[in-house]
């Protein structure tokens, strides 16, 4: 973060978006504010989490708030000695800058953005084995719901016992709310899990994930209870969709653009007649946060690099009749990919 300060031309960063901010200074509570200059590092928060701090934020000197942080923000930054002070023009709000710049007028603030996202995008040893456990810990939930899966069920008793597992098997939480979408449910990307019956015979779209020591992780399996009603088009779209994911999967490695990974697969679908129904991009990088940098899309001209852990990602959804994505986490290593989901991808549930 130091080398990037100088590299931004800024004194210092000021740090509050919340994975950013635990990222640096490993405090997961949820309100502070960092300030890292070149030589400091100070933690401004209020009495709820003085203890929390000294416990997390070893590197941190804890600032005492008693009412605002605009309140202790001068003196922190004459201590530091800060002229210009960078800020996360990406999170803080408007309300935010007006209070703060009327708290500190002689500062210069400069808008920054994606300074320490950049830097989460490339994950160490320690986070890719965090990352491993919270994968882990899906791929079993899914297989541990899945054995108990049985038409009837509703959207939201298949989700819940999925949540459950991961619960009751170390997660802190759900890294979003889970998606279970039968049928033309599973047309809509990002539908949620409803109270309607799983639907014997057609598409379901399973989209979960497990946050564990702060990390996300990010499976999709489409599944069809019994044979599929319409075997034609059921087999055809799914094999196309795990054709486009096994080629992409394939082709990555550090040097190619979020572009080309994406276009390997979008054209594989679209060779197929479907391009028009993969309507959102490849794949996205999963850590802290379970959508960061880097995107596999069609607009991202930034090249991967070893470290990045991305998901892999393509789907096609027809409405009326239903959607089908699969969805793998994989890290980006020296010469290629490892795959680190293990779920299997048989569609069919007995
Ligand atoms: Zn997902
Ligand atoms: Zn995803």
């Amino acid at each position: 973060m130091r080398a990037a300060l100088v590299e931004a031309d800024i004194d210092a960063l000021l740090v509050s978006q919340p994975e950013n901010r635990r990222y640096l200074s490993g405090f997961t509570g949820s309100a502070g504010w960092l300030l890292i200059t070149a030589d400091q590092a100070l933690f401004a928060t209020d009495f709820r989490y003085f203890e929390q701090v000294g416990m997390e934020c070893p590197d941190f000197e804890l600032v005492p708030m008693e009412r605002t942080f605009a309140d202790v923000l001068p003196a922190m930054l004459a201590r530091a000695g800060v002229r210009r002070l960078g800020f996360e023009a990406d999170f803080a709000t408007f309300a935010d800058v007006q209070a703060w710049s009327k708290a500190a007028p002689d500062t210069e603030w400069a808008p920054t953005k994606e300074l320490v996202i950049r830097l989460r995008a490339v994950k160490d040893a320690v986070e890719i084995s965090a990352l491993r456990a919270a994968i882990q810990l899906a791929d079993e939930a899914l297989a541990a719901a899945l054995a108990q899966a049985h038409g009837g069920m509703t959207e939201r008793e298949l989700a819940w016992l999925i949540e459950s597992y991961m619960r009751t098997h170390g997660a802190e939480a759900v890294s979003f709310d889970i998606i279970v979408a039968g049928g033309p449910n599973g047309a809509r990307p990002h539908a949620r899990a409803t109270d309607t019956p799983l639907p014997a015979g057609v598409p379901i779209v399973i989209d979960m994930g497990a946050r564990l020591n702060g990390y996300c992780s990010d499976i999709t399996r489409t599944i069809c209870l019994g044979e599929p009603a319409d075997p034609g088009r059921f087999w055809e779209v799914y094999h196309t969709v795990l054709r486009a994911q096994q080629a992409a999967e394939a082709a990555l490695r550090p040097g190619m653009t979020g572009q080309e990974a994406d276009a390997v697969a979008r054209e594989i679908i679209t060779e197929a007649g479907y391009g028009e129904y993969f309507g959102h991009h490849l794949g996205h990088g999963v850590g802290l946060a379970v959508q960061e940098e880097p995107r596999l899309s069609r607009t991202n001209t930034a090249a991967l690099a070893p470290g990045n852990c991305v998901t892999v990602e393509p789907g096609i959804y027809l409405p009326g009749w239903g959607g089908v994505r699969i969805e793998d986490i994989v890290l980006i290593t020296e010469d290629g990919v490892e795959v680190l989901t293990a779920a299997p991808k048989g569609a069919i549930i007995a």
